[in-house]
């Protein structure tokens, strides 16, 4: 059986400010023990978060290929190890659209996390265009075929579906598309790593709340949730966690 993860994505948000937040999660973690929950903050709130989290793990949302050198403005894992992370989002829409990242450099970046002793939250998911145009299905396991990194396992890594289209907009696929994208996701990962697919979780994003959570949960194949806007505070972040519990 695979346990759900609930894993908070900050994206841009958060200063010390809001480690009271941190802090309330990671005492609904605490008391939801069947569910694991974690959160990905910005680079330069890591460090205070890990202060306060208890054994919540707390993740970065991005990190460089090599482990050190001549990168203005990156951040290695052997970094984010040392500020307290215990893992990382790579390949995250965003992070495609805007820095222009390509399923190469996901797998670039969650080989280097992996070699550093990071867990890895792998992103894959469609554009609106893609989506309309019946392609979702081709471009997700297009993606996993060119960012799972060699060794996927269980141990470290997890998958997550975005839909980029749904993020941030309150829009979500039907149930009947997040299972038929998440069966897929699931046959591609047999086809390249056998059997230990079958304990890869696959994460559902995209605007998650605590109104459609339980449901989304329980779509087969969909082994946790990865939350954007719904993560930055407790009162919309917790009802989340407990409805994967
Ligand atoms: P929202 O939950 O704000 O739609 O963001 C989803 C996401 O991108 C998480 O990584």
């Amino acid at each position: 059986m695979r346990r759900k993860l609930v894993a908070g994505n900050w994206k841009m948000h958060g200063l010390r400010a809001q480690l009271g937040e941190v802090e309330a999660i990671a005492a609904a973690a605490a008391a939801n023990r069947q569910v694991d929950v974690a959160l990905c903050v910005p680079f330069t709130l890591i460090a205070a978060a890990v202060a306060v989290a208890g054994d919540m793990p707390i993740g970065a949302q991005d990190v460089h290929e090599a482990d050190q050198g001549a990168h203005t403005g990156n951040i290695s894992a052997a970094m984010l190890r040392e500020a307290g992370a215990t893992l990382t989002i790579v390949g995250h829409s965003e992070r495609r659209a805007d820095q222009h990242e390509t399923s190469h450099d996901a797998w670039a970046k969650a080989a280097a996390a992996h070699r550093r002793g990071l867990r890895v939250i792998l992103c894959c998911g469609e554009t609106e265009a893609e989506h309309n145009a019946g392609r979702a299905e081709r471009i997700v396991q297009s993606q996993i075929e060119k960012s799972l990194p060699d060794g996927a396992s269980p141990d470290w890594l997890t998958l997550a579906y975005e839909p980029r289209w749904a993020i941030g907009t309150g829009r979500t696929p039907s149930l009947d598309q997040i299972e038929a994208i998440h069966a897929i996701a699931r046959a591609k990962l047999r086809m390249m790593v056998g059997d230990a697919a079958d304990g890869i979780r696959i994460l559902y994003g995209g605007s998650v709340t605590a109104a459609n959570a339980e449901a989304i949960l329980a779509v087969d194949n969909v082994d946790g949730a990865l939350v954007g806007g719904a993560s930055l505070t407790a009162d919309k972040f917790v009802p989340i966690v407990e409805a994967a519990a």
